[in-house]
């Protein structure tokens, strides 16, 4: 902990905005800039501005309930969902959708058929749908062509209008993009994500998060994230809160070229400042320094603080931007509607093993198949999803319409929002952190207020707020504009 700490991290103090104004800040001076000559990232930047406020943000840990749902994560049913989905030959999104046992067509059928099994158990809180609509001849498709989402939605327990989104993408393709008769086996991209959104759907069936999850797995990726994109306008459509969506793609290898192994890292990539943003909101973003803040960053930020540890057993990678260079995926089709979207994807690629067709050819095995997943790692990564989406889900939403008052000129910076009249709140929480650094550095609570002020300068560091539940729970945080940003 650096400098001198005003309260302990365990007492809300409603009324901090006075504790602050009457108390005489002392502040510890960080070492002078040529003390730290061979280490400039380390030295002042870093740890100015000196500051009283709050403490070390210490990371939220995961609860019994949460350690007994990922001791349910089973690698043999992963193993079993990617090698099942392997068998239907081609997931191509324009395959055969005529047969049971071969094509999408009896992939989509029998992913459904598997979630409807875990909603069985769910005593009606799961639903699980099949939304299909007919896509027109267009860029890579080139007969009008049935696309298909799987979605079971879990419904929360308090706050059911409330969405978060988890989901994966089941069609496959092979080196041409328009071939859809050749063996496509997908096993990695993305097999290994259906198996995370389906694994997860079972062990959350049977449990009662606040907020709603829903469960998926999308077709059309490879053709160019059709799927995705008219789920993502439904629910747009619908004027559903989706407070995050996650996909996984391409999460089923800790290995890549070169043999380079990497199995306890897993790559989060969120994109900068939204697409959807008005232009004056967008002109006031870039005024204020707020390009790091996006509510997709957030989230990730979030992912990282609640899943780099010991109970997944994984180092969160955030990456700050949207995808690989000459890649896509399904997040950006919720981006797209204005939602914060974030993508998994393992650390170190093999392009061999991906949209390629199957052959060897110099010696050297190609194609995307079964034997190159790390069933492991995927169980991993099927728990930092489940940390995520339990934590996330069972934490208040956040904060509404915040601002950052720029009405005067001052040091102390005032920060207001809309208070929730959730029963399952706490309170709020003040975090801040350099405007250098990638991650939250500091937090303290501030009781259920809807304003505080704080002896820090906007000018100097980033501020945001989160809610904090009654069960610990702490929902990402909101950064303040002198309008709210939309979230
Ligand atoms: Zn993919």
């Amino acid at each position: 902990m650096k400098g001198v700490s005003l309260l302990c991290s365990c007492v809300i103090a409603p009324a901090l905005a006075q504790i602050f104004d009457t108390l005489q800040v002392v502040r510890d001076l960080p070492d002078a800039v040529a003390v730290n000559a061979g280490n400039y990232v380390s030295c002042a930047n870093a740890a100015w501005p000196p500051s009283d406020v709050g403490f070390e943000l210490i990371p939220q840990a995961p609860d019994d309930d949460l350690k007994a749902a990922l001791a349910e994560i089973d690698t043999s049913r992963i193993e079993a969902i990617i090698s099942k989905l392997v068998s239907f030959g081609t997931r191509h999104t324009l395959s055969t959708q005529n047969s049971t046992t071969h094509g999408i067509g009896a992939a989509r059928d029998w992913i459904a058929a598997e979630m409807r099994k875990y909603a069985e158990a769910s005593e009606g809180q799961m639903t699980v749908t099949v939304p299909s609509y007919i896509q027109s001849v267009a860029n890579r498709i080139s007969f009008p062509v049935k696309i298909s989402n799987i979605v079971a939605t879990l419904k929360g327990s308090t706050d059911p209008d409330r969405v978060y989104i988890v989901s994966g993408h089941y069609d496959s393709r092979v080196t041409d993009i328009m071939d859809y008769t050749s063996d496509a086996p997908g096993a990695n991209d993305d097999a290994s994500g259906v198996a995370v959104s389906l694994e997860l759907a079972r062990i959350m069936a049977t449990r009662r998060p606040k907020a709603s999850i829903a469960f998926v797995a999308v077709a059309g990726e490879e053709q160019g994230l059709y799927g995705a994109a008219n789920l993502a306008q439904r629910y747009r459509n619908a004027s559903v809160n989706i407070e995050g969506m996650i996909t996984n793609d391409i999460i089923g290898s800790s290995r890549g070229e070169h043999n380079i192994s990497d199995p306890y890292t897993i790559r989060l990539f969120a994109q900068g400042p939204p697409l959807t943003e008005s232009t004056a909101l967008a002109a006031s973003r870039l005024s204020i320094g707020g390009e790091n803040d996006s509510p997709a960053r957030q989230l990730a930020r979030f992912m990282a603080e609640v899943a780099s540890n010991n109970a997944t057993g994984m180092n969160i990678a955030v990456i700050y931007r949207l995808d690989r260079f000459l890649r896509g995926g399904d997040h950006s089709a919720f981006l797209q509607q204005g939602y914060a979207g974030i993508r998994y994807s393992e650390p170190n690629e093999n392009f061999d093993h991906q949209h390629q067709d199957v052959r060897v050819e110099n010696g050297i095995q190609y194609g995307d198949l079964a034997e190159f997943v790390d069933y492991e790692y995927v169980t991993r990564v099927a728990k930092v999803n489940l940390v995520g989406l339990w934590s996330i889900a069972n934490a208040p939403g956040k904060v509404k319409n915040l601002t950052v008052t720029t009405t005067t000129l001052g040091n102390d910076s005032e920060l207001k929002w809309l208070a929730s009249d959730s029963e399952d709140l706490e309170g709020y929480e003040l975090v801040w952190r350099a405007t250098t650094a990638p991650m939250w550095s500091h937090s303290v609570l501030i009781g259920n207020v809807s304003s505080v002020t704080v002896p820090l300068s906007k000018d100097n560091v980033i501020l945001g707020i989160r809610s904090v539940g009654k069960n610990g729970y702490k929902s990402p945080a909101v950064y303040p504009g002198p309008s709210p940003f939309p979230e």
